[in-house]
């Protein structure tokens, strides 16, 4: 497949201009008190202009940090060079957080790279298909927030290596809906659980869930990640894995698009209505 397919989070809604999106925008941000801001979505990179004129800018020296279940790069003049072991380590942890959480590890090696974003723009993509996880971030911002940016992004990684890339292609209450779920403590802020946190941030004011983020306010971004998070909380709790895995699977993209009546026999309508009366009881 010769366009990459990746998923990006961005901390302040805005896309640097090495990136276009496609198919739309799909941008996701969380409470800052929670997870740095970070709208994301699936987006293509798009090359960039041919270097007729110019030489490609130099790499910056980076540091490999070679962990039990990743490879982590940071560049030299990206934190303290003494706390870049910390990162890594943290990283890695995350990553294994999340595997046992989401409930099978990635299915080979894969690499974060930590990236030095001059205008201290935090935000991350996944691509999935090459196994790397980029993390753009500055010497302003704490290394938790890189953390739990990537903690979302290794469920992405996690989900294509279950579900095959058609998941990247699936229903985007799925799509985003298992990578803010599987991040969970990272994304809670203390909550137990994303039924709490929904219920403690959101209830007076449900969106459905079939709506798209595209165009809509920062904060209605967010309040669909945590819903779609606690979608998938209830159809777990409530239906298995086995039908959530199958739903993985189906879709088009776009909010509301799976299959639910031929998983779980009946409409999505049909399925809120019983997560609405869930999340509130
Ligand atoms: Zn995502």
């Amino acid at each position: 497949m010769l366009r990459t397919i990746v998923v990006l989070l961005l901390s302040i809604g805005v896309l640097s201009l090495l990136w276009l999106i496609r198919p739309a925008p799909a941008e996701r941000i969380a409470p800052t008190w929670v997870v740095p801001p970070p709208p994301s979505g699936l987006h293509e990179r798009i090359p960039a202009a041919p270097p007729t004129l110019a030489p490609a800018p130099p790499i910056s020296t980076e540091t490999l940090l070679v962990q039990p279940n990743l490879d982590v790069a940071i560049p030299a003049d990206l934190y303290h060079p003494a706390d870049h072991p910390a990162l890594a380590l943290q990283l890695d942890q995350a990553l294994a957080y999340v595997s046992a959480r989401f409930g099978s590890p990635p299915t080979s090696r894969m690499r974060a790279q930590i990236i030095h974003d001059q205008g201290c723009m935090l935000r991350g993509l996944a691509r999935t298909d090459q196994r790397v996880l980029e993390v753009l971030t500055c010497n302003d911002l704490p290394h938790h927030r890189v953390i739990n940016i990537a903690a979302h992004e290794f469920v992405h990684q996690l989900a294509h290596d279950r579900y095959g890339a058609v998941h990247m292609q699936s229903d985007l209450i799925m799509l985003e809906g298992i990578a803010t779920w599987g991040a969970g403590s990272y994304w809670l802020g203390g909550s137990p659980s994303f039924r709490d946190f929904v219920r403690d941030n959101y209830s007076a004011n449900l969106l459905p869930l079939a709506t798209h983020y595209r165009g809509r306010s920062i904060h209605d971004m967010n309040q669909l990640y945590y819903q779609w998070a606690s979608f998938v909380e209830f159809l777990l709790e409530t239906h298995g894995r086995e039908r959530l895995d199958a739903l993985a699977v189906t879709g088009n993209r776009q909010p509301g698009s799976g299959d639910y009546v031929g998983v779980y026999g009946v409409p999505l309508a049909e399925l809120e209505q019983a997560w609405r009366a869930w999340q509130e009881s």
